[in-house]
Formats: C-alpha cells, sequence, structure tokens
C-alpha cells in the first residue's frame, strides 16, 4: 500500500527547510552548497507526493523496494507527462538476484551495489539504448557481518571490478551508518567512509560521489565531505 503522505503543501514547504539545512551545514562546514545534491527518498509514498516534490524543483528520488519503485516510476511519468530525462530514479535498497533486471532497466543510479555478482548482471542488463548505470557501493562501515554492504578491507578490490564492468558507471560508496549519540561521534564513523573514499580515488578511481547523510544525520554527513544527502522523512512526513 503507497501513503497518500502528508497534506501535498507540506512537501514544498519540508523541502525548503531541508535545502535551508544542507546549506547552513554547508556554510558550517565551508563547502559550496552546491557540492551537495539532494536525493529525496520517497520510498512508501505515491506518485502525488513525488509529483509535489517535483513540481517544487526536487528531480533527484531514491526508492528501496524495486517493485514499488517501478510502478511509481510509470505512475509519475503518466502523471507529470514530465520527460524521463528530467527525473532521476536512485535504487537505494536492497537488491536481490531476481531484481537485478528491473533496476537494470528502469533506474538512473544504484547506491547500494555490495557484491561483485549483483554488479555484474545489472552491466550485463542494462540495456544498451540507456546510458551506463551509476553506481555507489555500498560501504558498510560499523556493523555485524549481516548488515549490507562491502567491508572497508574488501572495498578496492570491489571497486576496481566494478569499475571495469561496461554497462555500470562507478561514482563513489555509500554508506547507512548506525544512528550515532552525538553529532562528534556521528562526523567520525562518517569521516572513516571518507577515508576508503579517498584512498580509492589515491587508487586511481575517477569517483565524485559520497553518499551519506539522512534526515537525522545530514549535518554530521555534511561536515565530513558527503556529496549527496539521502532525505525521506523530513521531506514526505513520517513513514
Ligand atoms: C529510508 C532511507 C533513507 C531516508 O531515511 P530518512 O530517515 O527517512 O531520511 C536514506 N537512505 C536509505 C538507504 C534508506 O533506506
Amino acid at each position: 500500500m503507497l501513503r497518500l503522505g502528508p497534506i501535498m503543501t507540506t512537501i514544498p514547504f519540508n523541502l525548503q527547510q531541508v535545502r535551508d539545512r544542507i546549506r547552513a551545514a554547508c556554510e558550517a562546514a565551508g563547502r559550496a552548497p552546491a557540492e551537495v545534491q539532494l536525493l529525496a527518498v520517497s520510498k512508501t509514498f505515491g506518485p502525488q507526493a513525488v509529483q509535489a516534490a517535483w513540481a517544487a524543483g526536487q528531480f533527484a528520488f531514491g526508492e528501496n523496494y524495486i517493485q514499488e519503485a517501478v510502478l511509481k516510476i510509470s505512475a509519475f511519468s503518466a502523471l507529470t507527462n514530465a520527460n524521463r530525462s528530467a527525473v532521476q530514479w536512485h535504487c537505494i535498497g536492497p537488491i536481490q538476484s531476481n531484481k537485478t533486471r528491473l533496476v537494470a532497466e528502469h533506474f538512473d543510479w544504484v547506491h547500494s551495489v555490495d557484491r561483485l555478482k549483483t554488479a555484474q548482471r545489472l552491466s550485463e542488463q542494462r540495456p544498451a539504448s540507456l546510458a551506463p548505470l551509476q553506481v555507489c557501493i555500498q560501504l558498510n562501515v560499523d556493523g555485524g557481518a549481516n548488515k549490507s554492504g562491502v567491508v572497508a578491507p574488501a572495498a578496492a578490490a570491489l571497486a576496481q571490478q566494478v569499475a571495469a564492468l561496461p554497462g555500470l558507471c562507478l561514482r563513489g560508496l555509500m554508506s547507512i551508518p548506525e544512528p550515532a549519540p552525538d553529532f562528534a561521534s556521528a562526523v567520525a564513523v562518517f569521516a572513516r567512509v571518507r577515508a576508503v573514499f579517498d584512498a580509492l580515488r589515491a587508487g586511481g578511481l575517477k569517483l565524485d560521489t559520497l553518499s551519506m547523510g539522512m534526515s537525522a544525520d545530514l549535518e554530521a554527513a555534511i561536515h565530513a565531505g558527503s556529496t549527496q544527502v539521502r532525505v525521506g522523512n523530513a521531506i514526505f512526513g513520517a513513514r
């Protein structure tokens, strides 16, 4: 079931609040606001909610559940008549093997690649008529063995292999650290992701995207160098 979401007029207001937070966090960190892209995470909200954000100038949307997203992408297109290239759809959720084809055919970006097998399938299944799928490797920076993401010591080997796949364009890293008790410890964890990112770049990979920070911790992520924050609740309301 897709939720209708809050009263649609609150979405433009919330969006502006989030943009203001991003701007303030960039200023506090001595960074230019243009360095940080906002990804609006619309999972569980319907196409009207996406339309409301889009009408308010938001063009990049993140989705976790593949089948829900595929339906939403076509419903959004029908609703708005928007050119497909005027909207970016980012897959940010776990990808089972039997969903790779849907992801390869419908999304512009994937943030949740954490093993070679998934990357190979996405590359093979990416239609030749589309631009390469833009990819971030998900890094498990703090979790146990059953948490999604590649662990830091294995990140460089995976990144080199993914970068060589023809249907993909490796752009960077994504991470979802556990909530931290305070700002300083949140920054410290995000800085570990940043350090892995910097090491990959020093190793010769041309990466420009560090996808980290959500509604609750985007300031800390921006402080540590995030270039893309993924924000759901603060834009669309509670899920
Ligand atoms: C849901 C989700 C978000 C957004 O989280 P909020 O707390 O709603 O901002 C960001 N990234 C991922 C991977 C998510 O699953």
